[in-house]
């Protein structure tokens, strides 16, 4: 009887203590989230809450205080100004044992109405962009890419959109020459000569398409995992064409 009685005064004290610490406040000492974090989580937090996020600033747990670093936005102007584009868009990708934490706290404190910590950092991004870029932010089809990329070390990835060209052209003299042998050096298994073509920068045609087009275009063939096929491809089309010669 007295075991009861005292498990039940014991039970009602730490539920009044409970009450009398506020959510928000609570959130904030248990997961160690500093004010950027706390007003994306919670609308209109308390000013308690706020002031204690606000030590936690310089190590939060969510957003590692990406928000209060200048430097980074800093660091994609400087990425991104060899480029000549009109219109950019903006990503981030994070940690998911990061993305995982916030998830919890989510369910944990059965938030609703909160801004992603990725679609905050988004935001922020964007925000400091507009405000230094001439460039118009584009969401779809945008012609670069600006990805702030904290999955390992920080780093900014720019990602230009790709270009289709289209040529027309006449073969004059009959002996011009038109696919290009194997690359010398690694008789055509791809190496860092042919930029992974495997073909040889003879003066053939199909050695204008990946040697002299792209650095016309001031731009770089692009080999990615497809990249051999769709040499291939060039290749086969090419060899359909019935005889031309391109002066360049
Ligand atoms: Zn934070
Ligand atoms: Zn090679």
């Amino acid at each position: 009887m007295y075991a009861y009685h005292y498990k039940f005064l014991n039970s009602a004290y730490l539920y009044t203590l409970k009450l009398r610490l506020k959510k928000d406040v609570r959130l904030v000492r248990e997961y160690k989230i500093c004010d950027w974090c706390l007003k994306r989580l919670i609308n209109e937090p308390s000013n308690e809450a706020l002031a204690e996020a606000e030590s936690f600033r310089s190590a939060c747990s969510l957003c590692h205080s990406i928000p209060f670093r200048g430097e980074l936005v800093d660091e994609a102007l400087g990425a991104c100004s060899p480029y000549s584009f009109r219109t950019y868009n903006v990503s981030v990708k994070m940690c998911a044992s990061v993305l995982k934490i916030e998830d919890e706290i989510i369910t944990k404190y059965k938030l609703k109405d909160y801004v992603t910590l990725k679609k905050g950092l988004r935001d922020h991004f964007k925000r400091a962009l507009a405000k230094v870029l001439d460039q118009r932010l584009q969401e779809v089809r945008s012609e670069l890419n600006i990805v702030f990329d904290f999955t390992d070390k920080f780093r900014v990835k720019i990602y230009e959109r790709g270009y289709q060209i289209r040529l027309n052209y006449i073969k004059i003299l009959p002996d011009a020459k038109v696919n290009a042998g194997l690359c010398p050096v690694c008789n055509g298994k791809g190496c860092n000569v042919c930029k992974y073509t495997g073909i040889a920068n003879d003066g053939s045609l199909e050695s204008f398409f990946i040697y002299v087009l792209p650095s016309m275009l001031n731009s770089k063939v692009n080999m990615g995992s497809q990249g051999h096929r769709r040499i291939h491809r060039v290749r086969k089309w090419i060899a359909s064409l019935p005889p031309f010669q391109v002066d360049i």
